[in-house]
């Protein structure tokens, strides 16, 4: 159905005009309680991005994704394919976590934690308006012919976002290939990884793109968990909203009249400023309801808040609200339902934390040679033969390795030599002999527990079977 005049929004998006070309958006600098919170929010956020490729556990980075080679580092928990079951369980909580989450409290996320809103509201953005000043001085330069003030405004914020964009490529490298081997490539020096430093420019040419020009199209157009929203989000759904019962009253919003009372007058608590509207960096309205564009970045709010002040009339016209609150005129509680969701939530992450810390760092695997029974040596002991695996996850190498028997007694023979050690990130193979006196076992088929050692310390624990004449006892 074609919508007209007010319901416009319906059916377009606020960054598109009417001849379908790119409304470019100039948001006025937001100010206010909201935007202050959301500054150390997001500056501790970059912080931590910035210097996780850098910090190291054990000698593993704390967080890396290196694709190529398939190495995942997670809170400084190595996980290797061997761990791919692990890796799936945890995209299963993330996923699951993203569905309760956004169910409960909306597009939290894309306001407070998406690096797309902090690089581009509080760093891009944040440049732009030292440079070019707040909203109206951009419209006035944007609109006025190129003359030499134009030209050093606009190069001094390029050269700017250039360089901001190269770190970022180069941070994002830095996950991607391990923080070791981007210092390594740079001081080695750029020309003698030619094809890494191709990557790094295609890298910083797209976050430049994104940040410079794509801006809030990412949130609208190309983000898939933005595109979620209008399935997971519901009446009971926390969003950023516009209190409409309040801000409309009887007669609708109106502009303000100095000594007029509006509370008898029927008009609405909005005094129809635009300021909500201005302040926003996805070009909407939030008077029209939820929307797509919204990423819940809450400046709307403190915009707001402050022409409320300003006009002696109460704060909160739009405030964090579900559908639900604002048509029955409920304040903001904790529901039942919120607070299962933030249980389950809660649970999640625990799950996901203990099992990141929780890991061992070495991984030991030791299985009988297939088609080989059991051997009678003298004094009733009987040997098994086996091939171990060790795969050492750290970068650190494990030294003077060697087994020992912990649910029997008996021997454990390593083929051609006694102790040895798994270099990090590597892994040792080979074939050791298992012997228990045959008093010792409770029939054909035993369960044994072995414990491996580096020096004294015992690192790991692993079970294996071991076969010995059928018991007739
Ligand atoms: S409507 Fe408000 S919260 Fe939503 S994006 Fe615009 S300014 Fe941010
Ligand atoms: S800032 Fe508040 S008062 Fe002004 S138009 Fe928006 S909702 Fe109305």
């Amino acid at each position: 159905m074609e919508t007209t005049g007010k319901e416009t929004f319906r059916d377009s998006i606020g960054t598109i005009n009417e001849e379908g070309k790119r409304a470019w958006v100039y948001p006025k600098k937001p100010s206010g309680r909201f935007y202050k919170y959301r500054k150390w929010v997001s500056y501790s956020l970059l912080i931590f991005l910035f210097s996780a490729p850098f910090i190291k556990i054990n000698g593993n980075q704390f967080l890396l994704f290196n694709v190529l080679e398939r190495r995942f580092n997670i809170f400084g928990a190595p996980f290797w394919p061997q761990d791919f079951h692990l890796f799936v369980i945890s995209m299963i909580i993330g996923i699951v976590f993203i569905i309760l989450f956004t169910v409960a409290f909306g597009r939290i996320f894309c306001g407070w934690i998406c690096p797309q809103t902090i690089f581009m509201e509080l760093v891009f953005r944040r440049i732009e308006y030292w440079i070019e000043g707040d909203r109206g001085k951009q419209i006035r330069l944007d609109k006025q012919p190129w003359n030499i003030n134009k030209i050093r405004k606009r190069l001094t914020k390029w050269i700017l976002f250039f360089i901001i964009s190269f770190l970022i490529a180069n941070v994002f490298l830095a996950y991607l290939i391990g923080s070791d081997q981007l210092i390594k490539y740079i001081t080695d020096g750029p020309l003698i990884h030619v094809s890494t430093l191709i990557s790094l420019l295609i890298f910083t040419a797209v976050f430049y793109f994104v940040f410079a020009w794509f801006r809030e199209q990412v949130c609208i157009i190309a983000c898939p968990y933005g595109r979620l929203q209008g399935v997971l989000l519901d009446s009971k759904s926390i969003v950023v909203a516009y209190d409409y019962k309040r801000g409309e009253k009887e007669i609708g919003r109106a502009k303000f009249k100095k000594n007029e009372n509006r509370s008898t007058s029927g008009k609405g608590d909005c005094i129809d400023c635009f300021q909500c509207v201005h302040v926003c960096p996805t070009g909407i309205d939030i008077r029209n309801g939820t929307q797509l564009e919204c990423v819940n970045c809450t400046a709307c709010i403190d915009a707001c808040d402050h022409m409320m002040e300003s006009v002696n009339l109460p704060k909160g016209l739009i405030r964090y609200a579900s559908e639900e609150n604002i048509a029955k005129k409920a304040k903001f509680t904790f529901t039942p339902r919120l607070k299962g969701y933030s249980a389950v939530l809660l649970i999640l992450t625990g799950i996901f934390l203990g099992m990141s810390f929780l890991r061992n760092d070495v991984e030991a695997t030791i299985l009988r040679l297939p088609g080989q029974l059991y051997e009678h040596k003298g004094d009733n002991i009987i040997s098994n033969v086996y091939t171990y695996k060790l795969v050492n996850k750290t970068t650190l190498d494990i030294e003077n390795i060697h087994f020992e028997l912990l649910s029997h007694t008996g021997k454990i023979e390593i083929v051609t030599h006694k102790n040895f050690s798994v270099p990090g990130q590597g892994l040792a193979e080979g074939t050791l002999f298992i012997e228990i006196n045959n008093a010792a076992l409770t029939g054909d088929k035993n369960r044994l527990k072995i414990g491996l050692y580096s020096k004294d310390k015992l690192i790991e624990t692993t079970t294996t079977a071991f076969l010995g004449p059928r018991s007739y006892r």
